[in-house]
């Protein structure tokens, strides 16, 4: 043995140093496991993807059930898609686009508490239509400046019932547009916006995915309305390095835990990839929409009004968002990214239609038959979640993981060498 030091991974877009990462087959992996477990060379789990869904399990497992966690991820950073980083000119950016934290779960806000203070923000958007920015989701103010009206909410009710289609069944996205607030609205908003971020009509798309937007006959121009809406006050990673900082878990990065998963010995498996790769394609590929990120740094202090302005009929692009405006940072430079939705590359959208969703069950039923992994997270569950709800996921399987262990005790590297000890001694 060598005894080499792990090498610092870098950020490959701010070429930050981000985490001391152990390299594939080296001395420090075989030093790992060894400490993990002495005496028995492995670790209770091997969790795949450092995004929230592996990294919530990974802290959980840790220090509530003392097992020993090795988490992989193929990225050079901790985080997945909620990473955040100093670009070149030292403004906070998220990599991966606009990441803004809501939920109405008072347990995953607490939870998450415990490893970030907050700052408070409302996300505010504004669509780009008819040449002027306007509220979104589409408001009292969006239809009064859009018309020329001065419509009251009383009044834009009976104007929205007015220009309305109503459809007797709901049975995609173009539907559950056009049936509220009817088809000149929905093609100045959705269809465009639709057919750039997912490469398909609205009519195509499941309900769930155009209803994600609401419609609001207030004067309420907030994107979200959920009970807590904040960011985390020292960004992301910040938060995900508190959340790991445990000596049970050790972190692999630039690691695709394809090279270590024969190497390495471990009982469980928590994975947070997406499932059809698990599975090698067996079925065949999930669609999995991804996105071109373009960042710019400006030499101006401020470039737009809002976090995020939306382009639903101009550019290749779907929106730019300004990240000073969601993480409060001050700075006489601003910097903005442009989102280019494609199909190929990083999987960032499972696409929620119901021949996709098919292909999925396929894949939740071999996944349901492992008994030694779990499957959490957005890619490995195939669910268009926000990042509250892959916590709530994740705490959702920490907890089964509980009541499992409490019906037939998985024994833990500590227990094993207990119960071998206690035989030593009797
Ligand atoms: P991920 O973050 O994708 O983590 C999975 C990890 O697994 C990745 O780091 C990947 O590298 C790793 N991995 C995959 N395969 C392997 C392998 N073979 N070996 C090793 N590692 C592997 N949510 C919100 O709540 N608010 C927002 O404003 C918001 N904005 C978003 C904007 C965009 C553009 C996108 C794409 C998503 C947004 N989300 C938002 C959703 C949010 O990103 C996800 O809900 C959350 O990050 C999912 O976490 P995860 O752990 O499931 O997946
Ligand atoms: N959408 C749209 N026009 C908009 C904003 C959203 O048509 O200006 C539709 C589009 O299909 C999008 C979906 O609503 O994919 C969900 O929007 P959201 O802002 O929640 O998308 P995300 O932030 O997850 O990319």
């Amino acid at each position: 043995m060598s005894g080499k030091q792990p090498r610092a991974a870098r950020c490959p877009l701010c070429g930050s140093n981000i985490e001391p990462a152990m390299e594939k087959r080296s001395d420090s992996l075989i030093q790992a496991a060894s400490r993990a477990d002495p005496g028995l060379q492995g670790f209770d789990y091997l969790i795949v993807g450092a995004g929230f869904a592996g990294s919530v399990l990974a802290e959980r497992l840790a220090r509530e059930l003392d097992c020993k966690v090795l988490l992989v991820d193929k990225r050079p950073h901790i985080g997945g898609n909620a990473h955040d980083c100093y670009d070149d000119h030292g403004v906070l950016v998220h990599p991966y686009g606009p990441h803004i934290f809501h939920t109405n779960s008072a347990e995953i806000f607490e939870y998450l508490s415990r490893f970030t203070q907050w700052r408070p923000y409302q996300h505010r958007v504004l669509a780009s239509v008819d040449g002027q920015r306007v509220p979104l989701p589409i408001n009292l103010d969006t239809i009064n400046r859009l018309y020329g009206l001065n419509l009251t909410s009383f009044e834009m009710e009976s104007w929205l019932d007015s220009v309305a289609e109503k459809k007797a069944e709901i049975h995609n996205s173009e539907d559950v547009i056009v049936n509220k607030i009817g088809r000149e609205l929905y093609n100045k908003f959705f269809r465009g916006y639709t057919r750039k971020q997912w490469g398909m009509d609205p009519s195509e798309l499941d309900a769930s995915v155009t209803a994600r937007v609401p419609t609001r006959t207030n004067r309420d121009d907030r994107y979200f309305t959920d009970t807590y809406q904040a960011m985390p006050l020292h960004g992301y990673t910040r938060m995900f390095e508190r959340m790991l900082a445990h000596p049970n878990i050790k972190i692999m990065l630039n690691t695709d835990y394809r090279e270590i998963v024969d190497l390495v010995p471990w009982k469980h498996m928590v994975y947070s990839g997406p499932i059809d790769a698990f599975f090698n394609h067996k079925h065949g590929k999930l669609p999995y929409r991804s996105i071109r990120f373009e960042h710019r740094t400006l030499a101006q202090e401020e470039f737009q009004p809002v976090g995020t302005v939306n382009y639903p009929n101009d550019y290749g692009y779907t929106r730019i968002s300004e990240f000073k405006h969601i993480t409060g940072q001050r700075h006489a430079h601003t910097s903005v990214v442009y989102e280019y939705p494609c199909a190929e590359g990083d999987p960032y959208y499972p696409v929620p239609r119901a021949d996709n969703t098919a292909l999925y069950r396929l894949y939740e039923a071999e996944a349901d038959a492992l008994d030694n992994v779990t499957f959490v997270g957005r890619l490995a569950t195939y669910k268009y979640y926000n990042m509250d709800q892959v916590v709530g996921q994740s705490l959702a399987a920490f907890k089964r993981i509980c009541q499992q262990r409490r019906e037939t005790p998985m024994p833990t590297a500590t227990s094993m060498l207990d119960a071998v000890t206690q035989e030593c001694r009797s």
